[in-house]
């Protein structure tokens, strides 16, 4: 009878173990995924059986990134404003591992803006809408390129609540954001003739590195712990605030096959946040 409990039938064996292996055999490249999100989405794909090539601008903190998460983490510098780049690191994992399953188009920055757009400025509007936006459209190109031929794939995006609603950040960035959104309601009709789905992830705020280094120009001085407070003071819901596992476990959702018939989605990690301000109007 003891040995009946601790060797369970086959069957029960396959259905305890299916939890941590919803990537199992598949492939997954990540951009910006150095450092926040996207190392906490590689850490959840590769945990979940996937192998996984992170692409960003920062080359010894990335390489350090793939380091830590072991063998089935590759790295490739990668600056997603360049397109070669992007194309370069599609071919590096398809050469490394023989397909592309899960592309994320992950990358992005802030901008520090004046809050009018009177006072707009161009210049920093087109360098984020290169990274933000043309990056994320280079990632969807170039990721379609090898997946149609296969007619199968997911491709995902990171969005944001600031891309849903005016006033929660600068202009700029609520633009870009709500371009990548148009992207994946765009690209899904097309998309989904080829057996390809695409979705996009819309955090509320985090503190990760680059929501720290935009907090600190808006007040400088404050110390980090006083920021990171503002942020979860900003975005707590019921006790609990947004961390980078709770986007990380939407993007395992979206890339696995428990999202199959997910596509052109925009599946917001808020703690219904946007949806309180939506009915306070
Ligand atoms: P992060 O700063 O930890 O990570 C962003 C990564 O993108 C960094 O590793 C950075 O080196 C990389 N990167 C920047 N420019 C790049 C480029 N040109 N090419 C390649 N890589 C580049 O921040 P994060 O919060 O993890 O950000 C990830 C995504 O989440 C971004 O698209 C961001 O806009 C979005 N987002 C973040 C929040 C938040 O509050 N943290 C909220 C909503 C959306």
């Amino acid at each position: 009878f003891i040995l009946r409990v601790l060797v369970a039938p086959t069957s029960h064996r396959q259905f305890s173990a299916h939890p941590g292996s919803k990537l199992e055999g598949k492939v997954a490249l990540i951009t910006g995924a150095a450092s926040g999100i996207g190392k906490e989405t590689a850490t959840k794909f590769i945990n979940d059986g996937a192998k996984v090539v992170l692409a960003d601008i920062q080359k010894d903190q990335g390489q350090q990134t793939a380091r830590e998460l072991g063998p089935n983490a590759a790295f490739i510098p990668c600056d997603v404003t360049r397109e070669s780049d992007v194309s370069q690191a599609v071919d590096f994992t398809v050469s490394k591992h023989g397909q592309l399953d899960i592309m994320y188009n992950n990358a992005g920055i802030a901008c520090h803006t004046p809050p009018s757009v009177v006072d707009l400025d161009l210049a920093t509007f087109d360098r984020v809408m290169a990274i933000n936006v043309r990056g994320v459209l280079a990632g969807l190109k170039h990721a379609a390129r090898v997946m149609i031929p296969r007619q199968s794939g997911v491709i995902l995006c990171t969005a944001s609540v600031t891309g849903l609603m005016g006033g929660l950040a600068q202009h700029t960035y609520s633009i870009s954001k709500s371009s990548v959104i148009g992207i994946v309601k765009s690209a899904a009709s097309e998309l989904c003739s080829h057996g390809i789905r695409i979705n996009c992830i819309s955090p509320m705020a985090i503190p990760t590195p680059f929501v720290m280094e935009e907090l600190k120009k808006y007040y400088p001085g404050v110390d980090a712990q006083k920021l990171v407070k503002m942020v979860h003071d900003f975005s707590v819901l019921r006790g609990a605030f947004c961390e980078p596992s709770d986007i990380a476990n939407a993007a395992l959702f979206l890339a696995s096959d428990d999202a199959k018939f997910v596509s052109g989605h925009n599946l917001v990690v808020d703690g219904g946040f946007t949806s309180i301000k939506s009915l306070s109007l």
